[in-house]
This record gives structure tokens, sequence and C-alpha cells, in this order.
């Protein structure tokens, strides 16, 4: 069954003239999921136009009335989570296991922002002249939201849930590839009270621009490609808020002395969860020479056991790329790297056989004898394809490991605790995960990448600098 999505603005479903667009089912193509309009200009500056007007009333409500439109739109998403976790395989491709996670984390962070609307503070400073020093924090103003496919609902709620508990309203522009996702989160928002206007949604392609280019539009904070976000970053322009976590060509570091089943498992859960579409998704294996064929061998163990297959079938552990141009772009990184002297150890051809022939599948790919200044060690390939690379001891890992222009998530596997804090000091990368994985997300910890993968103006998630984004200190004098 298709579902038609509109638009959101000032709080009503609202056609466009607009030509509409289809998002295929990634596992079944010949099913469409979802058709949403290809927002044109005139469509943004209408959500734009609905959330200046609704500003001045919503930075004006209290703590309690935006806490508890967070909490009820928590609950309402809560009480769907089989729902939108069925609609999610569907319409971005995640196995269901994933998709149910996903689809309950988020109301959770929303409960977490909530609370943010009550901690908001300033300051008092001690003044020679002036009986009160003090500072406040406002709201910015109208805030744009634009986010990616890979976590459509979770990557959305760490956005729009801290900008309206501090009182900003919100343009959110969703993936073209999970417009359906966007509308159930908005809906939820909607749902549980949110006064029209400070929620508004538009959809489409080229809508991401036109939110960015509407200079009403305070800040914008993005997730999604590095390409992306120089553009967005160039157009921003003083004056305005950007915040941008982009991609990362993430390490796991295998050091001689580490537990090598435990290492097996923590490189292929890294590389080939959620079939390798993670920000946090590890593109490189930086193993000691002298346990590489040792840590090779189980991990290509591991990755020939996954099930690949749509993911609402049963036993499946791999879900489908996000489209054809992903599996494309996995073609093209292993026939490159292949071209400089790798090896395939495993994996290696998209998979077309019977069912599979519908969708975009591609297997755990694993690549041996990679070139450490190869596109392939260098540049993000978000999928399943990921480099084996020989290092001699910890000094070289290190050197290896920071020698890309990405810095979001890195893994260590040693059992020496001094190697690992070392480690955890010098890797530069926004994340330090040892003896786990580079990916998954504590959900009231920092989150965020460092170097090219972010602006790391401020963290997203929570943690103690999580409303400095979506906030404006102001400092007053109070005299006598
Ligand atoms: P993308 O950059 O193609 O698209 C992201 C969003 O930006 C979409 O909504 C898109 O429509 C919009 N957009 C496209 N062009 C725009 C423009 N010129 N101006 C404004 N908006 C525009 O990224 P994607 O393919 O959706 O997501 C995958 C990428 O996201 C990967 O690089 C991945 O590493 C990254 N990612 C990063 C994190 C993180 O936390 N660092 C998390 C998830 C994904």
């Amino acid at each position: 069954m298709t579902i038609e999505v509109l638009n959101r603005i000032g709080g009503q479903p609202t056609r466009s003239s607009a030509p509409t667009f289809e998002r295929r089912n990634p596992a079944r193509n010949d099913e469409v999921v979802s058709v949403a309009p290809d927002s044109s200009v005139a469509d943004v500056t209408a959500a734009v136009d609905a959330a200046v007007e609704a500003q001045a009333k919503w930075r004006a409500t209290t703590p309690t009335q935006r806490a508890d439109i967070l909490t009820k739109a928590s609950r309402i998403l809560a009480s769907r989570t089989d729902e939108i976790a069925a609609e999610m395989v569907r319409e971005e491709g995640k196995p269901l296991a994933d998709a149910k996670n996903e689809a309950s984390r988020t109301p959770k962070n929303l409960e977490l922002y909530a609370g943010e609307a009550y901690r908001l503070s300033g300051a008092t400073f001690p003044s020679d002249d002036t009986p009160l020093v003090y500072s406040v924090l406002d709201p910015v103003g109208v805030v744009g939201v634009i986010t990616p496919w890979n976590f459509p609902l979770n990557m959305a709620s760490r956005k729009i849930g801290p900008a309206l508990a501090a009182g900003n309203t919100v343009v959110f522009k969703p993936s073209p590839m999970t417009p359906l996702m966007g509308e159930r989160l908005a809906s939820a928002f909607i749902e549980a009270g949110l006064p029209d206007g400070v929620l508004n949604v538009v959809h489409g392609f080229a809508a991401g621009a036109h939110v960015v280019n509407d200079t009403r539009v305070n800040a914008v904070t993005f997730t999604g490609s590095n390409a992306t976000g120089h553009k967005i970053h160039q157009a921003m322009g003083l004056g305005r808020r950007v915040q941008l976590e982009l991609g990362g060509k993430n390490p796991v570091i295998v050091l001689a002395d580490a537990d090598l089943d435990a290492a097996a498992q923590i490189v292929a859960r890294s590389s080939f969860s959620l079939t390798g579409q993670a920000c946090t998704g590890a593109g490189r294996i930086l193993v000691d020479a002298s346990i590489h064929d040792a840590l090779l061998e189980r991990v290509v163990a591991l990755a020939k056991a996954y099930v690949v297959g749509p993911g609402d079938v049963a036993g499946v552990t791999m879900g489908p790329l996000v489209d054809e141009a992903a599996v494309q772009a996995m073609e093209r990184a292993v026939a490159e790297a292949v071209g400089l002297g790798a090896k395939v150890a495993c994996g290696g051809a998209r998979l077309a056989e019977g069912e599979l022939a519908n969708g975009w599948f591609y297997p755990a790919t694993i690549l041996v004898d990679v070139d450490p200044s190869s596109p392939l060690s260098c540049n993000e390939v978000f999928g399943p394809v990921v480099g084996f690379e020989k290092i001699n001891g910890v000094d070289e890992a290190i050197a290896s490991a920071n020698a890309v222009e990405y810095g979001l998530s890195a893994a260590v596997c040693t059992k020496d605790l001094a190697t690992a804090q070392r480690c955890a000091a010098e890797l530069q990368a926004g994340m330090v995960r040892i003896n786990r994985p580079t990916v998954g997300a504590a959900f009231n910890a920092p989150f965020g990448g460092i170097k090219q993968s972010g602006t790391a103006t401020h963290k997203e998630q929570l943690g103690p600098t999580v409303m400095d984004f979506y906030t404006v200190m102001r400092t007053v004098w109070l005299g006598s």
C-alpha cells in the first residue's frame, strides 16, 4: 500500500503544486512505499512564514507547557513502536529488530529533552559597579532541521526535541528516502498539542537548500554527507548558526594483545551492522601484522554468517542498501581498491539471486592488502565494505588512524589499560571506544565528530552542552 505524505505547514497537512516523488521499498523495488511533494521555494517560504509567525507565542510558553507537549509526543510515539518499525523496514530497509530499536529509542530522547525545558539556566556574576549582572538564555528563533535517512526518527528527534524545548520554532526537512518516517515523527508532536506553525515539515530534494537560503531561518542543524555539509556551511554566512554532523572513515585498531574472538565480533559489528550504513560504521581495520591472519579468518567467518534479505523476513540479519546508487558505489569502491592491489577476502559482488533480484543488496565485503593512502582507506564508503590494513604496534596504529581527514568514531581492542588510555588521549575522533564497536550511542551522552566529521560547534544528544546550539546567551546589568 502506498501512503501519500503531505507537507505540514502551520499545523495543517498541506498540498503542494510541485510534482511528487516516489520512495520504493529498497528490498522489493516494485513496491512504492510513500509518495511526497518535491517542495518548491514557495512551499518552503510558506513553512518559514508559519514558523516566524508562531515564534513569539511559543517562546513565551512556560517550561511546563513545552515539557508536557514533548512528553505527550514521546508517549504517542512509544504507543506506535511496532507500527512505525514495520513502516521503517519498508521505507528505509533496516531489519525489523533494528527498526524496533530505533522506534523505541526515539521516545526516550524526547523524554530527556522535555526535562531540558526546565534545566535552561543562566548565571550571576560579581560586579564592581552594578548590583546584579546575570546571563539569560533565549531561543535562537527559527531552526532548520535537515536530516539523513539512515536513522530517520532518532536523528530528527535529537534536533527537533531540544529545539522545541528551548522555545524555538522549526522547519523540518526529512530525507527524500524517508518522508513517511518524517511525517510519523512530526504528527506525534502535532497530535500532542503543539500549536500551529511551531513545527513545519517540507519534503523533497531541493527543499533543504531552500530552507538554508531563507535568511529568516536563524540556525540550521544538519546531519548528512560532507558534500552537502560544505554547501550548507558556505550558504549560512555570518550571523546565522550552523551545526553539521557529517561522515566518517572510522577505524577499529586491533593490537597484538587483543582477545581475538571478542575483537572479531567488534570488527564485524562495527563494519556490517545496518549494512554498513551508519555514520559511525567502521571502514578501516588496522590490525597488528602478528595477528592479521588469525583475525581475518574469524571476521570472514562472521561476515559470511550474515543472512542478507528483506528486513521483514525472519532470520535476516542484513538488509538492503538504500538505493541503486549505493550498490553502484560499493561496486566502484571495490573495483578501484582491487585495481590498486587489494584482494577480496569475502563478498565483493552484488547479490541478485532469487528474491534478492528485486532489491538493492550487497554482501559483507572484506578487502585485504589495502594501501593506506588509497581512496578505500581515506574516503567514506557508507556500506558493508571494509579494508584490512597491517600495522606494527600502537604508534603506527595511532598515526595511521589519525592520517585521514575524518574524526568521528574510533575503536581500539587491547587488554592493556595504559595502551587503551593512550589511544583514548591521542586518537583524533569525537568518540573513542575501548573494546567496544565504533557504532552505537549512549542516548544521554554527547555524540559528534571532530575534524571533517562535523563543525563540533556543540555536541548532539545529551550532555552538558546539548542546549547551547538552540539558545542565545545574553547578559543583563541590573542597576537600581
Ligand atoms: P545527504 O547529505 O545526501 O542528505 C542529507 C539531507 O540533506 C537530506 O535531507 C537531503 O535532502 C538534504 N540536502 C541535500 N542537498 C542539500 C543542500 N544543498 N542543502 C540543504 N540540504 C540538502 O546525506 P544522506 O545520504 O541522507 O546520509 C548519509 C550521510 O550522512 C553519510 O555521509 C553519513 O556518514 C552521514 N551521517 C552522519 C551522522 C553523524 O551523526 N555524524 C549520522 C548519520 C548519517
